[in-house]
């Protein structure tokens, strides 16, 4: 077994170091380019922004949070170290981006708690340590940034944002529209180029971008669809919550390998329903 690092743990390469938050951008003189999207016919739209991460910096915050959240998630992150979280990546990626900035702001008080909060339309934003953990589980044995990940249901764009300081390029789908636009609203102030929202039906997948070098659900079925696993590279994992042969929905792990499937099954999760079709 791997000791546990001591927190803080050790950071990623310096090369590949962000700044201490991911924050919304400064509003710049230049225009922006248009918000790209594609709905009906799922196409990648990404989040318009010129900048890296690496140049996003921290900005005032008037969020009842006060001046600087970063200390309240520090405090967070240093809970999810101690929870068992341990990949680096992981842990940078919930350091810098702000939950709160993603929650109703009657919530905001909230936002750095363990707890999963409501997004609207009957859905949830995960606790963070189910994200982390999930993340990391998608994340085990990459040496580096994943490559292109694929998540099943945007919700409110938060794991988005985490996704997109672990992996090069994330496509995330949504089958719900009212979230889909709430997702791209929340985002659009990151900047993230490397972040795609797609209205779709996830149950499909997204074949257009795959191979992917990791697929993670945020809502779980009674099975997980053939079609993520075709869209699976080799040597990818997927996460998804699904309904196990004892009835109950657990966090099961599948590892595409030359010759098949490994596949895992974890913990008892609570997640919302995957549904086909687009509402
Ligand atoms: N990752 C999200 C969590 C959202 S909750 C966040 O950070 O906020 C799970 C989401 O999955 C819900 O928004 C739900 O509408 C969506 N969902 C369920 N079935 C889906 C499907 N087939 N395709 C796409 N999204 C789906």
């Amino acid at each position: 077994m791997k000791p546990r690092p001591s927190f803080p743990a050790k950071l990623p390469p310096a090369g590949d170091r962000s700044a201490a938050t991911l924050s919304p951008k400064p509003v710049q003189a230049s225009p922006r380019p248009p918000a790209g999207q594609v709905a009906h016919n799922a196409q990648p739209s990404a989040v318009p922004g010129p900048g890296r991460l690496a140049a996003v910096s921290a900005m005032p915050m008037s969020s009842g949070l006060g001046l600087d959240s970063s200390a309240v998630r520090a405090r967070m992150v240093a809970k999810l170290a101690e929870q068992g979280v341990q990949d680096p990546w992981v842990l940078q990626a919930m350091g810098q981006v702000e939950r709160h900035r993603f929650v109703e702001s009657a919530l905001v008080g909230q936002a750095y708690e363990d707890t999963s909060l409501p997004i609207g339309l009957g859905q949830t934003i995960s606790k963070p340590n189910v994200v982390a953990r999930m993340i990391e589980l998608l994340r085990q044995d990459a040496p580096g940034k994943l490559g292109r990940v694929l998540e099943i249901g945007t919700g409110c764009g938060y794991q988005a944002a985490v996704l997109s300081c672990v992996a090069s390029e994330v496509y995330s789908i949504e089958r719900l529209r009212g979230l889909h636009e709430k997702a791209k609203k929340n985002l659009l102030p990151f900047r993230l180029p490397n972040v795609h929202l797609m209205l779709g039906d996830g149950m499909l997948g997204f074949p257009k971008g795959a191979p992917y070098a990791g697929i993670i659900s945020a809502a779980g079925g009674e099975d997980v669809p053939s079609v993520w696993l075709e869209q699976l590279a080799e040597g990818a994992r997927l996460v998804a919550p699904t309904v196990t042969s004892s009835g109950q929905q657990a966090l099961v792990v599948i590892r595409k390998t030359a010759s098949g499937f490994d596949r895992q099954v974890l913990e008892a999760v609570h997640f919302v329903p995957l549904k086909s079709g687009i509402a």
